[in-house]
């Protein structure tokens, strides 16, 4: 066995807001010295920069997981009879804890999705939520984990009143791992005790958790501050230390609490490496590249150039352009189309287009324009500026040239 574990259930500063006052580099840093090889983050609701928190944890040598804690619902509408006789909808702040890692590249994408789905108003109610159907047809390309205190399989026996015995052995079943944590508070220990005996029934592993939200005692105390100025408080806090433990630390905290047999407990941890393991590891593209808006690059390209004259032909029309500089705008656009298509540069033009025009159509003011593309004439008349480089004596080889291909910004 090895003598570490993996910090699969963790909480930081930026996806979490207002849960952690802790630097995702901060626990990276730490889990490094600790020697740990993995590390994951599932901040609620959300995965935010983990392209950032992929590139710095594997700067120090750990696998990064990526994760959230996902907030679940049995249905999202319910429905009542209103004081008129019609039927309502409602909806229920019944908002479960589970935790989703993506196992490979497919599953970060299939998170995404799901998290993209979970901000939709049907699904947003508080927080982003995803349903349980939507949860029982995630694929296998993402590992789920039952979470803490809140999770779904807590509302066991006679607590459980928004869904029927059969979802809930569907849930049981579903799950990839059951999670135990080492609070030594007496609801985890009874729901630990519980959940090893829902692993035997169900031959499922235990896995341990520490459900990680600040990196030292100080920073659990800013976290405090934040949670007063919530509303929330705490009166039994020396129960939930949510500081980051080391691996003797851990085995510590699980001894004192005598929740579970020392085999048991021990297996739990060393669940946490094997899981990390059977993540696929992928590496990044972090070549800068435009969006594709159409389907591929070359019907992008195609697409400006129709753009740019129907909206050339629709600035004439209107007196937007004086008829006698027609001619003078047909030369410039003609020879700047050409520099974008030499330098890749046509479906960025698009894309910063239908940015632009979409800001302007829903009153999101942009400026008259923006550094040296003020230099272009394309840009004028596709929107992406307000600014005529011939009046305004600005450049277009300071905005692109054949001589100097790089990414616009
Ligand atoms: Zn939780
Ligand atoms: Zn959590």
């Amino acid at each position: 066995m090895t003598n570490n574990y993996v910090i699969y259930h963790l909480h930081d500063d930026k996806g979490s807001l207002l849960d952690s006052c802790t630097k995702w580099e901060e626990y990276v840093d730490r889990a490094s010295d600790c020697g740990m090889k993995a590390i994951a983050s599932t901040n609620h609701g959300y995965n935010l920069n983990w392209t950032d928190k992929k590139l710095y944890a594997e700067s120090k040598g750990l696998k990064y997981i990526n994760g959230i804690e996902a907030y679940l619902t049995p249905q999202l509408y319910h429905t009542k009879i209103n004081k008129n006789g019609k039927s309502e909808q409602y909806k229920v702040r019944d908002n479960f804890h589970t935790i989703l890692l993506a196992k490979n590249r497919y599953g970060v994408e299939e998170l995404n999705n799901a998290i993209n789905k979970s901000y939709d108003s049907d699904h947003k109610y508080y927080k982003p939520r995803i349903t349980f159907d939507e949860f029982f047809n995630l694929s296998n390309d993402i590992i789920k984990i039952s979470a803490c205190l809140a999770s779904p399989l807590r509302c066991y026996n006679d607590k459980c009143v928004d869904y029927d015995s059969e979802v809930y052995k569907r849930l049981l079943k579903f799950y990839d791992y059951y999670e135990v944590q080492y609070w030594n508070s007496q609801d985890q220990i009874e729901y630990n005790q519980y959940l090893y005996k829902m692993s035997k029934e169900y031959n499922k592993p235990l896995i341990m958790a520490t459900d990680t939200h600040s990196i030292n005692s100080y920073k659990a105390e800013c976290r405090k501050i934040l949670m007063i100025s919530k509303g929330i408080e705490f009166t039994n806090e020396d129960e939930f230390d949510l500081t980051f433990k080391t691996y003797d630390e851990l085995v510590n905290a699980l001894e004192k609490q005598q929740s579970l047999p020392r085999e048991v407990y021990m297996e739990a941890i060393e669940n946490t490496n094997r899981m990390a393991e059977t993540i696929q590891d992928f590496k990044l593209n972090t070549k800068s590249r435009y969006p594709i808006l159409t389907g591929s690059r070359e019907s992008d390209a195609q697409e400006y150039i129709k753009h740019t004259k129907s909206m050339f032909k629709d600035k004439v029309d209107k007196g937007i352009i004086p008829f006698n500089e027609v001619e003078s705008f047909k030369k410039d656009l003609k020879e700047e189309l050409s520099v974008f298509k030499k330098t890749d540069m046509l479906g960025f033009m698009l894309s910063m287009s239908e940015l632009m025009c979409w800001c302007k159509s829903h009153g999101i003011p942009i400026g008259p324009s923006r550094g040296s593309v003020a230099g272009s004439r394309c840009a004028f008349v596709t929107d992406i500026i307000d600014v005529d480089s011939v009046r305004w004596n600005t450049v277009f080889s300071r905005f692109c040239n054949e001589n100097r291909v790089e990414s616009g910004d």
